[in-house]
């Protein structure tokens, strides 16, 4: 029986921990963590308390990756970085062995302001700092924080009020996050023991630093589509779309509200010249401009305007509130005031003129879509009107825009369709007869027929059909001459051909020519270029290369319309011209009877001193032929010798041509 208790007390010794470590074993596996207690005062207590040991481990592990899944979720759901942070501190801060938690980055890894969350871990919720760093600072930091243990007091001189924000603790133990190889920030935990003793916390904070980098870099990408989608690169302002989403939400909320009505304007602004300053002085130097005035816009103007770059040389202003015209107007020629400053991108002092075209909502559209379309509209009408001038937005500019419209698609077709021809006004030398023509450019529209060249000419420039044109146009116009001079053998010495400024700055245009030159073997001796001198002025410095490469080539160059810009006459001095086309307006005045009027004498006698030869056009009058002549202008043309022929007309007129006998009585 003795033998037997000892048995069964011993055995119950042996059973009851082991039971117990059983059950503790089965719950660890279901997660739950509470100790066993084992007071067998033998080895099995020991195994008791190593066992509580490594469940206690293990329960705070699970803890914590319960936290970090936590937080992962939160994350997502977190709108912005200091969301982010202060929320990963509250999760986390119970969870650490320290005294105190401290989460800091950087807003951008290019952006030296540190946000600092910080607090004792028995705080509910962290303080938020945030300090400006510059480029130095962010590398002490980051060279600091690699030592270990870290302590406060030998942190590196110079970090201005950092240090402060790191809070009481006097050791720290931290862990700094990259994004893109670049520092962005560091989580630390504060401490009394210069040691941190705990594997858990150093697992922690590195858990912690690495949601931190993912975030901060879903969070910087999200921001860099937000600005690329938003903000125009060079200038850094917004761009259309920003500025149309922002008129829209203010039309609306005003609507919601009904806060009276809604008077705004957008303006569409665009600069005079700048693919000139572009070309002539660089992209660089281009874009240094257009920065320069987006930045002087914003300092002139109130700040509840809104500045948009919408591309290219232009802008879009919308003012939110117009109160009325007359503050309109003020807005207006206050923009329109900056232009008459140069704008200094140095070593350069760039005069460039802008013009504006306004639309109001709601008198000039009902909605955006219209409202940015009728300022577009308002702004070709100002451009066309001259520079530094801007057009208020009228509906009769619709029907404008609309028929422009139709006659840029139909000029689009007008070369496969066989629309486009020359016609040719014979040209006269006073000595020895008909020399040649001019070809003027027509246009046979399917409905509208022969079309005048001012009509059409100026659509030309602004599309890119003018590059097609060019190509067509000397190929055309040289199988035509080449044919009168060798099938017609028609004693011809001179082909004038009309080039519009915006045309001979073509980056093709030489090669174009000099190809086509070739192709039908015309000298090119024969042929004068004319250029007229108001547009070419404001593109001279390119020009002037042009056409000194023409004049290489063996051409001529004839100014055409002089003495419509005859302020110019210092420039025209340097170009290379070998003529000057007397404009019409002054022919005209030459009236029978009357003495020659002086202006006319002027322009002879002043082309004569620059060595310029000189052509008449536009005689109608058998006196005003007679005079110029007896002036000694050299070449004449008009309705007096002919209109412009078809070119099937021309074999003909040339056969059939007397110069008149000079008539001796003529005497200037
Ligand atoms: P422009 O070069 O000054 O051409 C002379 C214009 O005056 C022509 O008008 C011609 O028909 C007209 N004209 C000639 N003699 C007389 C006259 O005695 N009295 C009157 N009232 N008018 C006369 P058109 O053909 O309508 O051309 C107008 C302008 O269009 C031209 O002025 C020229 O600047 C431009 N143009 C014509 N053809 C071309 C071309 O192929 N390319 C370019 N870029 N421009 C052209
Ligand atoms: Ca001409
Ligand atoms: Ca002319």
């Amino acid at each position: 029986v003795v033998i037997s208790l000892v048995a069964v007390h011993q055995i119950r010794r042996l059973l009851v921990p082991l039971a117990q470590l059983k059950r503790g074993a089965d719950e660890v596996s279901r997660q739950q963590f509470t100790p066993i207690a084992i007071e067998s005062q033998d080895e099995l207590e020991d195994v008791g308390h190593a066992f509580n040991n490594m469940t206690r481990r293990i329960s705070r592990q699970f803890q914590l990756l319960d936290s970090l899944a936590e937080l992962d979720r939160q994350i997502l759901s977190a709108e912005n970085m200091t969301d982010i942070a202060s929320l990963a501190w509250t999760r986390l801060h119970s969870a650490i062995q320290g005294d105190s938690l401290l989460i800091a980055f950087l807003e951008n890894p290019y952006h030296p302001t540190l946000h600092i969350f910080q607090g004792s871990v028995h705080q509910a919720g962290p303080d938020h700092s945030a300090v400006e760093l510059g480029e130095d600072r962010v590398t002490k930091i980051q060279n600091w924080l690699h030592l270990s243990p870290l302590t406060k007091s030998q942190a590196p001189a110079g970090l201005g009020n950092f240090v402060d924000t790191l809070g009481e603790s006097p050791h720290f133990t931290a862990v700094s996050f990259l994004l893109d190889s670049r520092w962005c920030g560091f989580v630390a935990v504060g401490h009394e023991q210069e040691i941190l003793n705990s594997e858990d916390s150093r697992a922690l904070l590195q858990g912690l630093a690495e949601r931190l980098a993912v975030s901060l870099s879903v969070q910087l990408k999200s921001q860099t589509l937000y600005q690329q989608a938003n903000f125009d690169k060079l200038t850094g302002l917004p761009n259309e779309f920003f500025l149309r989403q922002q008129l829209s939400q203010l039309i609306k909320s005003r609507e919601s509200t009904r806060s009276g009505d809604t008077n705004l304007a957008v303006l569409y602004l665009d600069l005079d010249n700048f693919q000139q300053v572009n070309d002539s002085l660089g992209h660089p130097v281009g874009d240094k401009l257009l920065i320069e005035v987006g930045l002087r816009l914003k300092s002139s103007l109130d700040s509840s305007v809104t500045i948009a770059r919408q591309g290219g040389d232009e802008f879009i202003i919308a003012i939110p509130e117009v109160r009325d015209q007359a503050q309109l107007e003020e807005t207006i020629n206050r923009i329109l005031g900056l232009f008459q400053e140069p704008v200094r991108v140095e070593p350069h002092h760039i005069y460039v003129g802008a013009s504006l075209g306004v639309a109001r909502y709601p008198q000039d559209a009902q909605d955006l879509d219209h409202l940015f379309m009728n300022a577009d509209t308002a702004l070709y009408v100002a451009k066309k009107r001259g520079k530094v001038s801007y057009c208020l937005y009228d509906s009769s500019f619709n029907q404008l825009a609309l028929e422009r419209m139709q006659l840029e698609n139909a000029l689009w077709k007008s070369i496969e369709h066989n629309e486009l021809m020359f016609h040719f006004q014979p040209l006269v030398n006073t000595h020895s007869g008909l020399i040649g023509f001019e070809a003027l450019i027509r246009w046979l529209h399917p409905e509208r027929g022969m079309l005048s060249p001012v009509l059409f000419t100026p659509i030309i420039e602004d599309t890119g059909f003018i590059i097609e044109l060019n190509r067509w146009m000397f190929r055309n116009l040289f199988a035509q001459f080449s044919h009168w001079l060798r099938q017609d053998q028609l004693p011809l010495d001179k082909l004038a051909i009309n080039i519009s400024p915006v045309q001979l700055l073509l980056p093709d245009f030489i090669p174009e020519f000099s190809g086509a030159l070739e192709a039908f073997r015309i000298p090119a001796e024969m042929i004068e270029l004319e250029i007229t001198e108001s547009v070419l002025l404001d593109n001279i410095y390119q020009a002037e290369e042009q056409l000194v490469a023409l004049r290489e080539l063996g051409v001529s160059l004839a100014l055409d319309d002089f003495g419509t810009g005859y302020s110019s006459l210092s420039y025209l001095q340097k170009l290379p011209f070998d003529r000057v086309k007397i404009d019409r307006s002054f022919v005209s005045s030459i009236k029978e009877k009357l003495p020659p009027p002086p202006l006319v004498l002027t322009i002879l006698s002043m082309a004569a001193g620059m060595g310029l030869k000189c052509t008449a056009e536009g005689i109608e009058e058998k006196h005003q032929f007679r005079l110029l002549r007896a002036l000694g202008c050299e070449v004449l043309q008009g309705y007096y010798i002919s209109r412009p022929l078809p070119a099937d007309q021309c074999a003909q007129f040339i056969r059939q041509y007397e110069l008149p006998p000079e008539d001796v009585r003529v005497r200037p």
